[in-house]
């Protein structure tokens, strides 16, 4: 068996492997380290996150650093602010006992004044996003034209988002006897392009995917009709109430309708989109990795880079237009040793994408049946009946038992039980009348008429229960849905929940409140003037999402791209 040690690690690393705990070198360690340590080498490795590539490029990087320099020596790109911090935190880490190690992670959306300050008091390694780098160079904030070493990490995500030009123009910045070391989950022709042209005779090496395609991930999928989505999603956290979840949705509207309904009806989840701000975006991610929400609704470009380790479950609300897409939203689970579940949605007609997607993870994917309202019930209450047995007894309580005891007095176990199953289950339907459920809201419209179907134990947004207003603010008065949402609802001071269904066109926008609130959104904005102009609102004609007096253009966001 091999050891840290016998892959030629230092003793000050050797120190740091010990106090993080790492017992053995995992496979694309066992098969990277020995080869950067040794060798003045490029190398491209095909590897996933969760397989241990950050220590497996991080040790020899630190080990070879010459910590007597201040210079920069190491410089390590990565796709998102969000992966950048984390590696850094990592490389700090492994660099723990290593005394004059300064790392410094630079990337978009912060302070650049900062960043640069921290680089100028000494970075061997820089750890950086490609379009901050790119901007810090040209300022010449940044020098990293002497450096050793230089890591591509998730090359395929980076040119994913679109970084090509940005990589190349950095990578024309660095010294040509570097090594340089590509880090990628899969290998489309660009991320070829990129090891051919800037790469010389690169040694290759493949990790078995550890999260597509093995024992660690259990793929399944549900056929649901088109309009059964929010039902579906809605049945499997019934039947798993313990989840840590993350819902992959294909637009930043239907992310933030489903994780609204999901709030509505009393989970607790939230949205993860690129219309967030940076400092709400990582207030959403602080309080998923503290399990303070159980359900990220997230799109694939959001959750880049996300390095989560429990997450017991993966549902595709839809499927990805790429079938590598669905790789990497699998690839959040299923880690850390643990055992994850990937469930699709899918439609009748798309049945047929699950084999292509079978076929290129060479797994199988297990039909599910969608449990009916019973089953989901009798599931429910096994696990209420377990949280009641877990329950820490409060001595506090104690004084009172007999008291409690004597209320209860006249009535049997199973009319007291019956009583608290009642109280306890008093929005679940076992025999709902409405079965229908609209989630069709492509081009982020909503049916006037919904309902929350099969599985609900609430009734949200029924027909009658909300209203519908035009207002004349859009995207040519620099809203965004989130903003005009802020700015409805902080003018009317109403909740978080209470306006929904924004939808922003260029002039005007909609949005929807509960009807009880009509009065209030009509008075508020009666007399509003912003900057010269008066604030129009009206109420919509029922069911019609264009503006009372005039007809607008639609947002279009559709993707009609099917590459299965
Ligand atoms: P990565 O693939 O670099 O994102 O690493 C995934 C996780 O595995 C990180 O939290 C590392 O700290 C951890 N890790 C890396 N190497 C080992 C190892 N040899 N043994 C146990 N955990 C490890």
């Amino acid at each position: 068996m091999t050891t840290f040690k016998s892959l030629g690690l230092n003793a000050p690393l050797l120190k740091a492997v010990e106090k993080l705990g790492f017992e053995t070198p995992t496979e694309v360690q066992n098969k990277v380290i020995p080869i950067l340590l040794n060798d003045k080498t490029d190398l491209v490795a095909l590897a996933q996150t969760g397989t241990g590539k950050t220590a497996a490029f991080g040790f020899p990087m630190l080990q070879n650093i010459d910590l007597s320099l201040k210079s920069t020596q190491g410089l390590i790109l990565s796709p998102t602010r969000e992966l950048c911090l984390q590696i850094t935190n990592e490389m700090e880490q492994y660099g723990s006992e290593l005394k004059q190690i300064n790392i410094v992670p630079i990337y978009g959306g912060a302070n650049i004044t900062e960043q640069a300050n921290k680089i100028r008091r000494g970075a061997q390694i820089i750890v950086a996003t490609p379009g901050r780098l790119k901007d810090m160079i040209r300022r010449k904030l940044v020098d990293i034209s002497n450096i050793s070493y230089c890591v591509l990490d998730e090359a395929d995500e980076m040119l994913n988002m679109g970084f090509y030009e940005d990589i190349k123009s950095i990578l024309t910045n660095t010294p040509e006897n570097k090594s340089a070391w590509l880090f990628s989950a899969t290998m489309p022709p660009q991320v070829h392009t990129i090891a051919q042209k800037f790469m010389n005779k690169p040694i290759e090496i493949t990790v078995g995917t550890k999260n597509a395609g093995t024992k660690s991930v259990d793929h399944q999928y549900f056929i649901v009709g088109g309009r059964e989505r929010y039902s579906a999603l809605r049945a499997v956290l019934g039947m798993n109430p313990d989840i840590f979840g993350c819902v992959f949705c294909r637009t930043k509207i239907e992310t933030q309708k489903v994780a609204e309904k999901l709030i509505q009806d009393g989970h607790k989840a939230a949205a993860l989109h690129g219309d967030l701000s940076q400092n709400q975006r990582d207030a959403v991610m602080q309080s998923f990795r503290k399990k303070k929400i159980q359900l990220l609704i997230a799109t694939d470009v959001a959750a880049r880079g996300i390095d989560v380790d429990d997450i017991t479950h993966v549902i595709n609300y839809q499927l990805p237009d790429e079938i590598e897409t669905y790789t990497h939203r699998s690839g959040r689970t299923g880690r850390a040793g643990k055992l994850g579940t990937s469930i699709i949605f899918v439609t009748k007609s798309d049945r047929r994408k699950i084999k292509l997607i079978e076929n290129k993870l060479q797994t199988k994917i297990t039909e599910i049946e969608m449990p009916s309202a019973e089953v989901i019930f009798k599931n429910k209450v096994e696990h209420w009946i377990e949280q009641i047995k877990n329950t820490t007894v409060k001595s506090d309580f104690h004084p009172f038992i007999e008291q409690t005891v004597k209320g209860f007095e006249d009535l049997d176990k199973e009319t007291l039980i019956e009583l608290l199953l009642s109280r306890e289950f008093r929005s679940f339907e076992l025999h709902p009348k409405e079965l229908s459920f609209s989630d069709d809201n492509r081009n982020g419209r909503e049916s006037s008429s919904r309902s929350e179907g099969r599985f609900s134990d609430k009734v949200i947004n029924a027909p009658g229960d909300k209203d519908r207003f035009f207002i004349n603010l859009g995207s040519r008065d620099q809203y965004e849905w989130t903003t005009l949402k802020d700015f409805v609802r902080s003018y009317l001071k109403l909740g978080m929940d209470d306006v929904f269904q924004v939808e922003v066109m260029k002039n005007f926008s909609f949005f929807s409140t509960h009807k009880k609130h009509r009065d209030l959104v009509l008075k508020s904005f009666e007399n509003l003037n912003l900057d010269n102009r008066n604030i129009s609102v009206e109420l919509t004609k029922k069911g019609k999402t264009f503006p009372p007096s005039s007809r607008g253009k639609k947002t279009k966001n559709t993707k009609s791209k099917k590459k299965y």
